[in-house]
């Protein structure tokens, strides 16, 4: 059987990543690794569906069991993606998909060089800007880290091997659709 394949979708918080995914997911059939965070849940975000919601000290003593494929703080939270349901996916021949942050996306490509990594921006940074504070659920302060790093972020764009732009959702789960038929037909 063939393997199935790895691909990280990365970009700026609110540029519609998890949008795009969850419409992909619906017509189609891959696993999206669900990650572990030290931050607070948001309101409707349900441990072990959203996130796997842990302290400072279980986050770290899962760091020591070396259980995550790949970890990054940011805005002073953790997240790492587990290591465990990706490999015996991948071995069914399942897609997996990944939706982390830059630093992340660099260690699994790393570690793991076939993965496919997809950069989605939106269409303008002050769209960026309008989706984190419609969202609502961070601080003033934390609005402003988040802005400051989409702009580190979109720097790291060299190192992807696809970027989408997220204007029009179908649109932009298209691509990503087309993205994955054409690496999975890859010689
Ligand atoms: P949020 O707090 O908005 O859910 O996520 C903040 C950022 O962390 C987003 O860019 C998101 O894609 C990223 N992220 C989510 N899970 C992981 C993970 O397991 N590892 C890494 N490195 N980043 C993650």
């Amino acid at each position: 059987m063939k393997k199935g394949k790895l691909f990280v979708i990365s970009g700026p918080s609110g540029v519609g990543k998890d949008t795009i995914v969850n419409e992909y997911l619906k017509e189609n059939d891959a696993h999206l690794s669900v990650s572990a965070t030290t931050r607070n849940p948001r309101e409707g975000e349900i441990h072990g569906i959203h996130y796997y919601f842990y302290t400072n000290e279980e986050f770290e003593d899962r760091i020591k069991k070396d259980d995550f494929l790949e970890y990054a703080t940011y805005n002073n939270c953790y997240y790492g993606t587990p290591k465990s349901k990706i490999e015996e996916k991948l071995n069914e021949g399942i897609n997996v998909i990944l939706v982390i942050e830059v630093q992340g996306a660099k260690i699994v490509k790393e570690k793991l060089p076939e993965t496919v990594l997809i950069f989605v921006l939106a269409p303008s940074m002050e769209e960026v800007k309008k989706r984190i504070i419609a969202r609502g659920s961070e601080t003033k302060e934390q609005i402003i880290t988040r802005f400051k790093t989409a702009y580190q972020e979109i720097n790291e764009i060299p190192k992807y091997n696809y970027v989408v732009i997220n204007d029009i959702v179908s649109s932009a789960v298209k691509k990503i659709e087309s993205i994955l038929i054409s690496e999975k037909c890859r010689v």
